[in-house]
């Protein structure tokens, strides 16, 4: 089942009104600007879709992706694997529909009556997961002795104490 092509095209308010999960993989190689930014175009997507009607009858795609791209570590510049796993939330609505009443947390998703391409979805999503600034764990990366970070002092400092939290309550008369 996870090995179904993703098919290229959907109608996501037919997809919705069965509510149809979509479950299948896709070529790294075939998401052209996503490997831009990548050190190779091998791998395999792996994408999940929940077509549904939420209670305000709007169509809602429920997505999950998972992929391992190599791109190049920014500390020690070796390559470095990284797995990418995004969710997201759209909400598909008519081109120019009044957003204001959807529920807080879904993206919204404007479509005509054309087709979604889910393959476009797919590229969007996961380049906004890629990191910004791609590195190993700390641990693993081999970055040059003496370029560690900075460590995180300032904790303690700004950490409020618990009495006179306390204190504040019990001047407030309202409490
Ligand atoms: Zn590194």
């Amino acid at each position: 089942m996870l090995n179904d092509p993703i098919p290229p095209h959907v109608d996501p308010r037919k997809l919705a009104d069965r509510g149809v999960t979509i479950n299948g993989s896709l070529l790294l190689a075939d998401l052209e600007r996503l490997c831009d930014p990548l050190s190779d175009d091998v791998g395999t997507v792996q994408a999940k879709f929940d077509f549904e009607r939420d209670e305000q009858h709007v169509v809602v795609i429920h997505s999950e992706l998972d992929v391992e791209v190599k791109m190049v570590c920014q500390r020690c510049l070796e390559l470095v694997t990284l797995p990418i796993h995004s969710e997201c939330t759209y909400a598909v609505v008519k081109e120019g529909a009044n957003t204001q009443s959807l529920p807080k947390g879904y993206d919204v998703l404007e479509l005509g009556e054309d087709p979604l391409d889910l393959q476009a979805l797919i590229e969007e999503e996961l380049l906004l997961a890629l990191p910004i600034v791609p590195a190993h764990h700390p641990e693993e990366c081999q970055q040059p002795a003496g370029a560690d970070e900075p460590e995180s002092s300032k904790d303690e400092v700004s950490r409020s104490n618990p009495f006179s939290v306390l204190a504040q309550l019990k001047r407030d008369p309202n409490v």
